[in-house]
């Protein structure tokens, strides 16, 4: 349930209606507009007497949210949240972050060398993975801690912030210089983890499950949020279909779908939505224009010798190339990197 507030609210008329629903056994969630404040409110609202709230000459209006999810939803934050990861990056409305690297780390000589490379084309942050779920034991595992180290190194050769997928909650100490943490697409649903990075307040980037909806994504996100790390990022990556044309189904639809139903930033990963390099480019533009927040895009040094998706790696080259298109796209949209 939402508590909208209009222009008369002064800050002691806030704060008496807050401890009045917290000695109700309520949490609320204070979102202030410029000529609104909203009070969200969580909790079993059955015993709540809403004639009476509404008698204050202060309220506008009181609605409920049915849907399952509360912080993560727009009506108890109309504004759009912006994550703030460094001094220099921040995530969110009208600002377009490109977030590049290998699929995984292999060598300092690699993630070094594709760090200044995707750098120079404007990319705002590096990703590589040092922990990596693969479909099969006898794949590539990553570099566990030693791939954390050597994006690291990369993160202080180039300045970029990084980021890496958590897999384990009991690696987490680990993460502790990591800029962004990535729970991937198979752990969207791992609780204990979504509960043990609520816990921390380094920025998360959510990727959407295999074959999630939209509500139990933005479910997922509350368990961080309910936790008190309210710095989310979504990452649609593509869902898992009829279609065998592509890895996955891209669904744009859900950029402003999300749009709509929350104020959490949307990014897309092209790559994994489709293991193709050859799509990357088309639907990267796409996600410009369809009003995500940014890009997660594999590149590698060599992509026919990478350990992991090389099939769907841009190569330096096709990234600045690419690159180059998408800051007019991103200027055309009037937002800035
Ligand atoms: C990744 O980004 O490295 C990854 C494994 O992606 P996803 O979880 O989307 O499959
Ligand atoms: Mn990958």
């Amino acid at each position: 349930m939402i508590i909208i507030l209009n222009e008369k609210a002064t800050k002691d008329d806030v704060q008496g209606l807050v401890s009045d629903l917290m000695k109700q056994g309520l949490k609320t969630n204070i979102s202030e507009g410029s000529h609104t404040t909203i009070v969200g409110i969580i909790g079993d609202v059955t015993a709540l007497d809403i004639d009476n709230i509404k008698g204050s000459d202060f309220v506008e209006d009181v609605k409920r949210v049915t849907e399952p999810y509360k912080k993560a939803n727009r009506k108890m934050h109309p504004a759009d949240s912006m994550i703030k990861v460094t001094d220099d990056v921040t995530v969110g409305e009208g600002i377009f972050n490109v977030i590049a690297g290998p699929c995984s780390v292999e060598t300092e000589e690699q993630i070094i060398e594709v760090a200044e490379d995707v750098k120079k084309s404007g990319a705002t942050m590096l990703r590589g993975g040092a922990f990596k779920p693969r479909t099969s034991p006898y794949s590539f595992q990553g570099l566990a801690g030693e791939g954390l180290k050597l994006l690291l190194e990369a993160k202080k050769a180039t300045g970029l912030p990084i980021v890496t997928e958590l897999m384990n909650l009991e690696h987490l100490d680990m993460f502790a210089d990591v800029d962004v943490i990535q729970i991937g697409a198979r752990n969207m649903q791992n609780f204990d983890l979504l509960k043990e990075v609520g816990k921390c307040k380094k920025p998360i980037l959510l990727k959407r499950g295999l074959a999630n909806t939209i509500e139990e994504w933005l479910m997922s996100a509350e368990y961080i949020m309910a936790g008190g790390n309210e710095n989310v990022i979504l990452c649609e990556r593509g869902i898992r279909t009829f279609e065998t044309a592509t890895r996955n189904t891209l669904d744009i639809s859900a950029v402003p779908m999300l749009k709509k139903l929350t104020h959490l930033p949307v990014i897309i990963d092209p790559s994994h939505a489709t293991g193709l390099s050859w799509m990357v480019a088309p639907l990267a533009k796409t996600a410009v224009a369809a009003g995500a927040d940014g890009l997660m895009i594999e590149v590698h040094n060599n992509p026919a010798k990478a350990l992991c998706d090389g099939a769907q790696s841009l190569n330096p080259v096709q990234f600045d190339e690419l690159m180059q298109d998408i800051k007019r796209r991103v200027a055309f949209e009037g937002k800035r990197f």
